[in-house]
Parts: C-alpha cells; sequence; structure tokens
C-alpha cells in the first residue's frame, strides 16, 4: 500500500506578499493576462507592469481568465527602476545564458533565495523583459542576479508568461517549503538590508567619484562599474554599510576637489 504523500498547503501570506512579479515593455497584452493568471494559480498577486506598449486591453482581461483583480491591482509604471526602488533583492529573467555579467541561479535556487530574502522582510522582485528583445543591458544593470530557465539551448526562449509560470511555480514550492516559518530574529534597525533605491544612490555617488579622481583615465566607466555593481551585488550591504561607503566617498570627493582648487591655482 502506498503511504499518502502530505502536500503542505498553505504558505506564509506576509512572506508571498513581498514577492512581486514585473514586467517590462511586455508588446502583447494578451501576455500580461496570461502572466496574471499564471500568478494566481501559485497564490502570488503582485503584478507590476513598466510601460506596457499596449495596456489597458480587452486582450488582457480575457486572458487573465478570473486573474482579473491582480491585473486591477497592478500598478503601471515608467521605469524598472521606479518599479523596484524599495526592493531588496531585484533577480532578472533572461532567455539567453551568460549574456550578462552577473551571477545566474537557475529557477529553483533563485526562488530559495528570493523566499529567503522576503521571509525576512525584504521586497523582491522578478523581472521580465519584452517578447521581442527581453531585458535591456541597463535594465539587466538594475538587478542583483540573473535567473535562467536551462531549456534547450538550441531553442532557450520561452513564452513570456510561460517563463513567469516556471518561476511561480518554484515560488510556490519554496514558500510551501516553507510553511512552518521560524520566526527571525529582529534586526537592529540599521542592520536593514539596503533598498535598491540606496544602492542606486551610492552606485551615482562612486561613478561620481570615481571620475573626480580620474580613475577611468579616459576610458569609458562602464565596464568597470559593471564589475563594481556586480562586486557590491555579492557583498549584500547594509543601510549602515552603504552610510560608511559614502562617507569615505564624500571624503574622496572633497580632497579631490581641493587638489584641483590647487591644481588651477584657486587656494593661494
Ligand atoms: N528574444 C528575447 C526573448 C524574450 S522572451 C531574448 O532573446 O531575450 C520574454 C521574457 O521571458 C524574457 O525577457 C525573460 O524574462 C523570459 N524568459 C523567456 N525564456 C526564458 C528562459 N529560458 N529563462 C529565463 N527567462 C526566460
Amino acid at each position: 500500500m502506498n503511504t499518502p504523500v502530505s502536500v503542505p498547503d498553505s504558505v506564509s501570506p506576509a512572506t508571498a506578499a513581498r514577492l512581486r512579479v514585473v514586467l517590462v515593455g511586455t508588446q502583447h497584452p494578451g501576455n500580461i493576462g496570461a502572466a496574471a493568471r499564471a500568478l494566481k494559480t501559485m497564490g502570488l498577486a503582485r503584478l507590476v507592469l513598466v510601460a506596457p506598449e499596449d495596456y489597458p486591453a480587452e486582450e488582457a482581461y480575457r486572458r487573465a481568465a478570473g486573474a482579473d483583480d491582480l491585473l486591477g491591482d497592478a500598478p503601471v509604471v515608467a521605469t524598472l527602476a521606479e518599479a523596484v526602488a524599495d526592493c531588496h533583492l531585484v533577480l532578472g529573467c533572461t532567455a539567453r545564458s551568460r549574456r550578462v555579467q552577473l551571477e545566474e541561479h537557475a529557477p529553483r535556487q533563485a526562488a530559495a533565495l528570493a523566499v529567503g530574502r522576503a521571509s525576512e522582510g525584504g521586497e523582491v522582485a522578478l523581472v521580465f523583459g519584452r517578447e521581442r528583445t527581453g531585458l535591456s543591458n541597463e535594465e539587466l544593470q538594475l538587478c542583483h542576479a540573473a535567473v535562467h530557465i536551462p531549456a534547450n539551448p538550441a531553442y532557450s526562449s520561452l513564452n513570456l508568461a510561460a517563463a513567469v509560470q516556471v518561476l511561480a511555480y518554484e515560488l510556490r514550492l519554496a514558500l510551501l517549503e516553507g510553511a512552518v516559518p521560524t520566526p527571525a530574529e529582529p534586526r537592529h534597525p540599521d542592520e536593514v538590508p539596503a533598498s535598491h533605491a540606496h544602492m542606486e544612490g551610492f552606485f551615482g555617488q562612486l561613478r561620481d567619484t570615481l571620475d573626480a579622481i580620474d580613475f577611468h583615465k579616459g576610458r569609458t566607466p562602464d565596464s568597470a562599474m559593471r564589475k563594481l555593481r556586480r562586486l557590491f551585488a555579492k557583498a549584500d550591504l547594509n543601510e549602515q554599510e552603504v552610510r560608511l561607503l559614502r562617507g569615505i566617498l564624500a571624503d574622496a570627493q572633497r580632497m579631490a576637489r581641493l587638489a584641483g582648487d590647487r591644481g588651477t591655482g584657486s587656494l593661494s
């Protein structure tokens, strides 16, 4: 006789509520509806639309097939930066493997990471690109890591809503596994992970400082900035650490200004 397998059937609503799926520049409204349906079947409810090409549209509601509440609740914003400003972990789903200089995860690892971070109170985004061209390099740079579904390498691009379904299913499995959450240790307020907006502020200042100290020496800053973004993504900084680094940068900027003033004789 087979032993019945017990499948947990409840997830922590608070953790699930910290997971959002962001669709960037979606071209076919049907895919937006199908993505909403994919999320709702997996118990997820947060969809964010970045500059969809043709939306609102009837086709989206037709394909949502009863998940229209998710569509109705989905904010529409102009840029990916806006959609993830309050996030602590941003994962970019890409059909082309190894295209980007980002750490890359398979869906299962990515879901474990996402649910782990959300269960500690972090806001998490999974980002999906355009049907024709995926995510731009600039958009991928806003992501902490890439997610690639290890599909047939000779035909690796899934339909957008199908890719959302795969990731939503993995998120559900990870949520079900964590169904009995251990209460997280309360964090000291300074130890909260830095938000995406704070990290972007830091990267802007880092870029300016590197310019001010002539680090690039005429080369384009993009490649160095990509590597630095990757390095700091691995460091998983908290707000206090970002403040410390920004203090160092501010001093470096001040010293560079003084050195510049001396060079032009304005201190004499
Ligand atoms: N021609 C595009 C494919 C876009 S498919 C390209 O080459 O990038 C639309 C979106 O679905 C992608 O941006 C990605 O977010 C998701 N997607 C499709 N296939 C995927 C895969 N194998 N792994 C991860 N995401 C995938």
